[in-house]
C-alpha cells in the first residue's frame, strides 16, 4: 500500500488531505501485520490509525474500549462518514448481539466496538475465530496497567488475543506516557517486535510557573484580576476548596463558577457550556472537569493545590493554550500542601496501592523542587529525552546559577552501577554519604569501593544532585521496581568522560527560588 492510495481513501472516508505528524507511518506499519503501540496525546488523532486500515482490509476490525458512551459516539460518527460499524456491550439485548454476529457473518461490519470483559470470553472469542478478523485495536491501552489510575481487569486479560489469533496484528493505543505503563502494554499483549510511535508530548506555547503560596486566595485574585478578559481554570483538590474559594472569588467580583462532581449534573452542564461560550470567565474545579472540555482558549491553568501524579498535572495543564497562542500554567506550591496530600495518599487502604501512589506523588515532590528547566523534567519523565532547555519556564526565566559537575555526577552514577543498579535515592545518598545501615549491610554494599566517595556533603546535597540527574535524563526512578534508579543510555558518556556536564548549584533555601505569582 503506497502513500497515495492511503492518501485517496483519507480522503474517500474521512475527507481530509495530509495525514497528521505520525500516522501514515502507523498505517503502513499495522497494514503490513506488524503490532503497533501508538502514544499520542488527546486530541492527536489516534482513532484514525485504526479506522482507516479498517476500511482497507479485506475483513474485520475489532475495537476495544473501556466505555459504552465512547462507543456508541464513535458507531454513530462512523456511520455518518459511510462506514459500516457496531458496537457490542452489556446494554444490548441478546438478540441484537445475534443480530450483530449475522451482519458479521454476512460481512457487513467492518468496525466492531467491544468492551474487554466481553471480548475475552471464551465463547466470544470462539464466535470471532470463525470470521475474518483482519486487526485488533485497544484504545486507552493504558487501563491495562495495574499501577494506573483507570486500571481495569479484563483488559490484562487481552493477552489471549494472541493465543486465538497469533497472526492477526493488534494496535495498543494511549494518551499515557508514563514509562511504567507503557512496559506493561508491551509485555501484557506479547507483543513480537512492535513499531512503537511516540508523539512528542512538548506544548511549547505553555509556560510552566511554580512560585510560592504565601496568601492562596489573594494571589488567585490579583492573578485574575491582572487578566481581564482571559479564560481560565482554577484547578483544587477537594469540593470543599472549590466551594470556598469560588466564593471568595465570586465576591471579589470574578465572574467564576464551582464544578465538581459532588454537583447536579444540569448546573455542571450549565457551567461547562457558559464556559465554553466565554459566559463564564474563569472555573474553579476539581479533576472531574477537563473530559470533554472543546475549548481553545484557555489562557491559563493555575494550581492551587497540588496534583497527584505528573500524569495528571500535564492533562490539566495541557488544558491551556490549544489555540497555540501563548498561554500559562502556574502552580502555586506549599510545603504543607505537599505533606497533606502525601498523608492522605499513605493512608491508602491497600498498602501496595499506597506504594504506587506515593512514588508517583514523589516524582511531582522532585518536579517542585527542581532546579533544572520545568519541561524538561515533565518530558525526561515520559522518556522524551530532552537536553534543550526550554526558555519558557520560571527556572529558565531566572536561572540558578550552575557549576561543572561532571565529577559529581561521576560519583554518583558509578555509585548506582556499583551497588548494581538496586537502590533508590534514599538508598544511594546512604552509600555515597559511607553510613552503615542493616541493609547496606544485609547487601554488602559497604565493600563496593564508592561507600563514601561523598561523605564530605550533605545528604540533602546529594539529594539535590540526584534529583537534576533524574530530571535530566541521566537516571531512571524504576516505579515497578521499588524506585531503584538504572542508569539511562545518557549516563555511559558522563561516565566516560566524554561529556561535561554543568548543573546547577544546590540551593539552600528552597523557597527562594520560587517567584511570585505575578509573572
Ligand atoms: P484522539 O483519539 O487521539 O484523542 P481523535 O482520533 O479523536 O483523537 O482525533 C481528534 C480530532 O482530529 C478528530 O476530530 C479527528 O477527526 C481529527 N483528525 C484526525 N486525523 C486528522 C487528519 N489527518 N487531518 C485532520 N484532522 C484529523
Ligand atoms: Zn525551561
Amino acid at each position: 500500500m503506497n502513500e497515495a492510495q492511503l492518501l485517496d481513501s483519507l480522503k474517500h472516508h474521512f475527507g481530509y488531505t495530509t495525514f497528521r505528524n505520525g500516522q501514515a507511518d502507523i498505517i503502513k506499519q499495522v497494514m503490513s501485520g506488524r503490532d503497533c503501540l501508538v502514544l499520542m496525546p488527546t486530541g492527536g488523532g489516534k482513532s484514525l490509525c485504526y479506522q482507516l486500515p479498517a476500511t482497507l482490509l479485506d475483513g474485520i476490525t475489532i475495537v476495544v474500549s473501556p466505555l459504552i458512551s465512547l462507543m456508541k459516539d464513535q458507531v454513530d460518527s462512523l456511520t455518518r462518514q459511510g462506514i459500516s460499524a457496531a458496537y457490542v456491550n452489556s446494554s444490548l439485548s441478546t438478540e441484537q448481539v445475534n443480530d450483530i454476529f449475522q451482519r458479521l457473518n454476512a460481512g457487513k461490519i467492518k468496525l466492531l466496538y467491544v468492551a474487554p470483559e466481553r471480548l475475552t470470553q471464551h465463547y466470544f472469542l470462539q464466535g470471532l475465530q470463525s470470521l475474518p478478523i483482519k486487526l485488533f485495536a485497544i484504545d486507552e491501552a493504558h487501563c491495562i496497567s495495574q499501577w494506573g489510575h483507570d486500571f481495569r481487569r479484563a483488559y490484562t486479560q487481552l493477552g489471549c488475543l494472541k493465543q486465538y489469533f497469533p497472526h492477526i496484528p493488534v494496535m495498543a493505543l494511549t494518551a499515557t506516557a508514563d514509562v511504567t505503563t507503557r512496559k506493561d502494554i508491551l509485555n501484557q499483549l506479547g507483543f513480537i517486535d512492535p513499531y512503537v510511535h511516540l508523539d512528542s508530548f512538548d506544548r511549547p506555547n505553555i509556560r510552566f510557573t511554580l512560585a510560592e503560596k504565601y496568601n492562596g486566595q489573594k494571589q488567585i485574585l490579583s492573578y485574575i484580576k491582572q487578566r481581564k478578559d482571559d479564560s481560565g481554570i482554577v484547578y483544587c483538590s477537594s469540593r470543599w476548596q472549590v466551594e470556598k474559594l469560588s466564593e471568595f472569588l465570586a465576591k471579589s467580583g470574578v465572574n467564576c463558577a464551582a464544578y465538581h462532581a459532588g454537583m447536579e449534573a444540569d448546573i455542571r452542564g450549565v457551567v461547562q457550556d457558559g464556559f465554553t461560550k466565554d459566559n463564564v470567565q474563569v472555573v474553579i474545579a476539581t479533576v472531574a472537569f477537563g473530559l470533554g472540555i472543546n475549548k481553545l482558549n484557555v489562557r491559563y491553568v493555575i494550581h492551587f493545590e497540588p496534583p497527584r501524579t505528573i500524569e495528571s498535572y500535564y492533562q490539566e495543564i495541557g488544558r491551556a493554550g490549544r489555540d497555540g497562542l501563548p498561554a500559562e500554567a502556574l502552580f502555586l506550591c506549599d510545603e504543607q500542601d505537599m505533606a497533606r496530600i502525601k498523608k492522605r495518599i499513605s493512608e491508602h487502604e491497600n498498602e501496595q496501592r499506597a506504594q504506587v501512589e506515593l512514588q508517583r506523588f514523589q516524582a511531582m515532590t522532585d518536579f517542585v523542587d527542581a532546579q533544572t528547566c520545568r519541561r524538561q523534567v515533565v518530558l525526561n519523565y515520559f522518556a522524551e529525552f530532552t537536553k534543550q532547555r526550554c526558555g519558557n519556564c520560571d527556572i529558565c526565566l531566572d536561572p540558578p546559577t550552575e557549576f561543572d559537575a561532571t565529577e559529581v555526577a561521576q560519583k554518583v552514577l558509578s555509585c548506582v552501577f556499583r551497588i548494581e543498579q538496586k537502590g533508590d535515592v534514599q538508598y544511594l545518598v546512604t552509600i555515597l554519604r559511607g553510613q552503615i545501615s542493616p541493609l547496606v549491610q544485609k547487601n554488602g554494599h559497604e565493600n563496593v569501593s564508592t561507600f563514601g566517595i561523598g561523605k564530605e556533603k550533605t545528604p540533602s546535597y546529594w539529594f539535590a544532585i540526584i534529583r537534576q540527574l533524574i530530571h535530566l535524563g541521566y537516571l531512571q526512578q524504576d516505579i515497578a521496581q521499588q524506585s531503584h534508579l538504572k542508569l539511562t543510555e545518557a549516563a555511559r558518556s558522563v561516565l566516560k568522560a566524554e561529556e561535561r556536564l554543568m548543573l546547577a548549584s544546590p540551593r539552600l533555601q528552597k523557597a527562594s527560588y520560587w517567584r511570585q505569582s505575578s509573572a
